[in-house]
């Protein structure tokens, strides 16, 4: 991957942040001939706080760029079980799903796009946006750690921290800390878990464990500000916390393996958050910088890369058998209108679901219920999936992104 760097230099694109929105976005737009630059802030693979849990709509946004998450070890989960205190309902997802390895998912998707012909430059930091866009066009001028870059558009896709940070005050819910650790089962539990995700509540929160390797599980979950206070964050005080009020998570968790010494953990989870603020010309927001779902639905990689795809198609057009950067202004913000209004319901409906989640006594009725009327659980599930590519008016471009033939390409800008 290239390192090197000019004080100062010009792309057509400049990305920053190389998680799944930023990669994505660069893959596509890279194929279809434009000049990409990414900066990623970490110079090697990252821990991420995440369940890890692939939904079926990713999927073919990964294949799609050539990202097979099986031959990449992910494993397939078919199943679901939700643990409350005391009563646990076993369901089937409607469609098959990953877990999958976070620092595996974005190390191979950064590979994908240097193969690609991104200019991916690691450990390097964007510090600000000095100069927009201006009436005529003209170029962004970033600040980063090793020099100035003038791009002709800007794709953020910083996530929730550092670049753009998001404030956790613009989402609706921003009273839970974030946990996670690759964990090793005891066979017997690894076994009972099989090819579902398990998911728990206990006072205070709720988490999962998603199977991601041989053995090797995701364990992520979630803790209210208030409750963390009285809490250490070690491995044993953490999960005697968690099994104190929840049998089956305790027994799961028994003698099973931490396999780093100590939880990745994240303190800003604006939830509920879309993005409204008026994009400044010529600057997309993907990813979390665009919306953050609660993390109990397992969709946010997805809109991480639907938001992504979106992103591009409203970013390019095509002009005869040429393609070139749409003009700025009016895109960027109505990809932001088109894409707040297309995940508003799905967000609602995994806040009240997130909101269910905060009772664990409410969970245990939620169970019974779900006995009784199994069909609940498909209908929530599809309530919270991201259709941002079905609903598009840019469908059809995304479509032709994929199909456009790798050719030379005279690189014309339409506001220059
Ligand atoms: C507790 C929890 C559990 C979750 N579980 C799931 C799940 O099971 N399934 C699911 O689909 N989603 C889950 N999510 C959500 C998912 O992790 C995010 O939605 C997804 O990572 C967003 O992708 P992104 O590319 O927008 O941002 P990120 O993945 O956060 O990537 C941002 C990248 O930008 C880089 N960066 C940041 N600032 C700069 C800068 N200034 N300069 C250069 N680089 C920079 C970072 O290093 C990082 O690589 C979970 C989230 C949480 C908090």
């Amino acid at each position: 991957m290239a390192s090197s760097l000019n004080k100062r230099d010009h792309c057509e694109v400049a990305i920053i942040g190389g998680g799944p929105a930023g990669s994505l976005s660069a893959i596509h737009l890279a194929r279809a001939g434009f000049k990409v630059v990414l900066f990623e802030k970490s110079v090697g693979p990252t821990e991420r706080v995440c369940g890890e849990f692939l939904s079926h709509e990713a999927l073919p946004l990964l294949r799609e760029v050539g990202l097979d998450p099986v031959a990449l070890g992910a494993k397939e989960i078919t199943g679901f079980h939700l643990h409350g205190p005391t009563q646990t309902a076993t369901m089937r997802l409607p469609h098959r799903a990953v877990g999958l390895s976070r620092t595996l998912l974005d190390e191979e998707l950064l590979r994908i796009a240097d193969k690609a012909g991104v200019d991916v430059r690691r450990g390097v930091r964007v510090a600000d946006i000095l100069e927009g866009l201006d009436d005529v066009g003209g170029s962004i001028l970033l600040s980063t750690t090793v020099g100035e870059t003038r791009a002709s558009r800007v794709i953020v896709a910083t996530g929730k921290s550092d670049f753009r940070a998001l404030n956790e005050r613009v989402g609706r819910d921003h009273s839970f800390v974030g946990f996670k650790m690759h964990v090793r089962l005891k066979p017997s539990a690894a076994s009972r878990i099989g090819s579902s995700c398990d998911l728990f509540v206990f006072d205070g929160g709720y988490g999962g464990l998603t199977p991601v390797g041989d053995g090797v599980f995701d364990l992520c979950f979630l803790v209210d500000k208030k409750t963390l206070r009285g809490l250490a964050t070690d491995w044993d005080s953490m999960t005697a916390w968690i099994g104190r009020s929840n049998w089956t998570a305790s027994h799961l968790l028994d003698g099973a393996k931490p396999l780093s010494k100590n939880f990745t953990s994240i303190g800003v989870l604006p939830y509920g958050f879309l993005r409204r603020d008026l994009a400044p010309s010529g600057v997309f927001f993907v990813g979390d910088q665009m919306a953050v779902i609660p993390s109990l639905t397992g969709e946010g990689m997805t809109i991480a890369l639907m938001t992504a795809r979106r992103a591009v198609s409203a970013m390019i057009e095509d002009v005869g058998d040429e393609r070139r950067l749409r003009f700025a202004p009016e895109s960027a913000r109505e990809y932001q209108r088109s894409v707040r209004a297309g995940l508003r319901q799905q967000v609602d409906a995994a806040l009240a679901l997130h909101a269910l989640f905060k009772s664990p006594r409410l969970v245990d009725m939620t169970i019974y219920a779900l006995r009784a009327f199994p069909a609940l659980f498909e209908k929530a599930y599809r309530s919270t999936r991201c259709h941002l590519l079905e609903t598009s008016p840019t469908k059809r471009l995304g479509a032709r992104l994929t199909s456009w033939p790798k050719r030379a390409r005279s690189a014309q800008i339409a506001s220059n």
